[in-house]
């Protein structure tokens, strides 16, 4: 399988891919073509276990990977995950199904593909026989950050550094990334906010002249971003996987169409889903959910991608973003694989802030996704509402979630008095790692202090606390450097 620039010209094995991480035109990689999952394969894959499943569903991308081998790779990540099952999912109303990804190690999402990621790396290196020291940039939001740190801390070979905005993360995420243990890791602070940060790693990777500095030096940058391939493909299988669930627990039939809903930032979830959908996964709609920073409601709405506009800081941190990186690989696909257009468009992106596309490219767009945003206080009210009648505690970015799948399920009912689809939530981190948050939604009490808010809502909830966060309370703050965003090259030279 091999995978091509979103910006046309280049075209790269799946090892390539995941090792260069960004396309040299600044493209993003993507597939060929979408490989399909057979009605065989759908059969077989409902007895299967998720490293099984996950394994299935990556070797279709990454065919020259050894097929023993990412099964063990997955095996062992997926094992780092609370209880056996990586992405369980869990009903709580009729029709209605959270699926769960936050019982990794860090709590987050992101920890489904970052626990894999340096198993496909590292490989990717030795089957292109790369032998150069590899550094990981990171830039984030929050939840990357640490997720990519833990996933890579004493791995071989590799070094990892991250940058996140000095005033963009909660509490509990700067605590998990500055204590961080490993030799081979860094953690920067960048006065600004996630775009700032994002911009300033693009830049990096971008640049001649750093990349020949750092090779000078025997070093080869690779990223660990959500638009690295790597990132993408284990996320597709959990969408398999919650679709099966849903079959083998008898509540769907084979081939019913399900509704997903994603709360989305950098549009790295959902596209995993839509790809998904191209490979055969029967999925109706795809619900595109964000908060305040609502850019991706007003492109789905009216075709124009515009990211001049106010930032706000918001409850769910890890969704506060202006430029969707991922949103490339979408425009690139509606635009009927058009590299030279989604060239022209990023480049008006990166200049004006804004791009538009097409009328009948929007339309289809609004025929596989439904866009909608919601305010921090409906955010609390239906996390309230949640919790007091299902008893379901969830985190504030799956609260912006549900609020829009409720939107959207009603919208639908009033429009069409339709019998809905099933609707799968995702659930992408735990209550815990928003501690005060979720304690003012759930009670409206304000706690200073983060662990006395998870101590309160186990009290309320009696959720299991992860280990990982109890232990971060006793552990010392490793990291304190903070720079503007014109330092982050010089940083990275200090570091390796
Ligand atoms: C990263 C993240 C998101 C957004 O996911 P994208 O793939 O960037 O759209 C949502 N919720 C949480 C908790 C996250 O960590």
């Amino acid at each position: 399988m091999y995978f091509i620039s979103t910006r046309g010209g280049e075209r790269v094995t799946g090892a390539q891919a995941i090792v260069q991480g960004i396309a040299k035109n600044g493209g993003l990689f993507v597939p060929e073509t979408f490989p399909k999952v057979s009605a065989d394969e759908f059969e077989a894959m409902l007895s299967m276990d998720y490293p099984e499943r996950a394994s299935l569903i990556l070797h279709k991308y990454l065919d020259e990977y050894d097929e023993g081998e990412l099964l063990s790779a997955l095996q062992e990540a997926y094992q780092k995950f609370d209880d056996g099952d990586p992405a369980p999912l869990v009903k709580v109303e009729n029709g209605m199904y959270m699926l769960e990804l936050f019982h990794g190690p860090t709590c987050a999402f992101k920890d489904m593909a970052l626990t894999v990621l340096p198993f496909l790396l590292r490989k990717g290196c030795d089957l292109l026989g790369i032998k150069e020291e590899i550094l990981i940039l990171v830039a984030t939001s929050g939840d990357t950050g640490k997720a990519a740190l833990e996933g890579f801390k004493d791995a071989e070979g590799v070094k990892i550094m991250v940058f996140y905005p000095d005033d963009g993360v909660s509490k509990m995420q700067k605590l998990q990334m500055c204590t961080q243990d490993g030799e081979n890791v860094n953690v920067v602070a960048v006065k600004g906010n996630f775009d700032d940060c994002q911009t300033g790693v693009k830049k990096i990777f971008n640049s001649e002249e750093c990349n020949a500095q750092l090779l000078e030096k025997g070093v080869r940058l690779s990223s660990a971003n959500s638009i690295n391939f790597g990132r993408l493909a284990p996320q597709i299988a959990y969408y398999f996987s919650a679709y099966l669930d849903l079959v083998t627990s008898g509540q769907i039939e084979m081939g019913a169409p399900v509704d997903f809903t994603v709360p989305t930032g950098n549009f790295g979830n959902i596209l995993a889903a839509y790809y998904a959908k191209q490979m055969g996964l029967p999925v109706g709609k795809l619900v595109c959910a964000s908060n305040k920073n609502n850019v991706l409601t007003d492109f789905f709405a009216r075709g124009r991608y515009d990211s001049k506009r106010p930032f706000y800081r918001t409850m769910s941190p890890s969704m506060d973003i202006l430029v969707s990186s991922n949103l490339e690989r979408l425009i690139f696909e509606f635009s009927g694989r058009d590299g030279e257009l989604t060239a022209q468009r990023m480049k008006k992106l990166a200049g004006e802030g804004r791009y538009e596309v097409s009328a009948s490219e929007l339309s289809k767009m609004k025929q596989e996704f439904y866009a909608g945003f919601t305010s921090e206080d409906d955010t609390i009210e239906c996390m309230y509402e949640f919790f007091t009648e299902y008893g379901y505690p969830m985190d504030t970015h799956t609260g912006v979630a549900m609020n829009v799948a409720m939107n959207y399920q009603k919208e639908v009912q009033e429009e069409f008095g339709a019998e809905e689809h099933p609707m799968v939530v995702v659930s992408t981190a735990s209550p815990y790692k928003f501690p005060q948050d979720v304690l003012y939604a759930l009670t409206g009490n304000d706690v200073k202090d983060s662990f006395k808010g998870i101590k309160r809502i186990n009290l309320l909830t009696a959720m299991k606390v992860p280990e990982s966060l109890k232990a971060l309370r006793y552990k010392a703050l490793r990291f304190k450097t903070s720079v503007t965003a014109d330092k982050m090259f010089s940083e990275v030279l200090k570091f390796i």
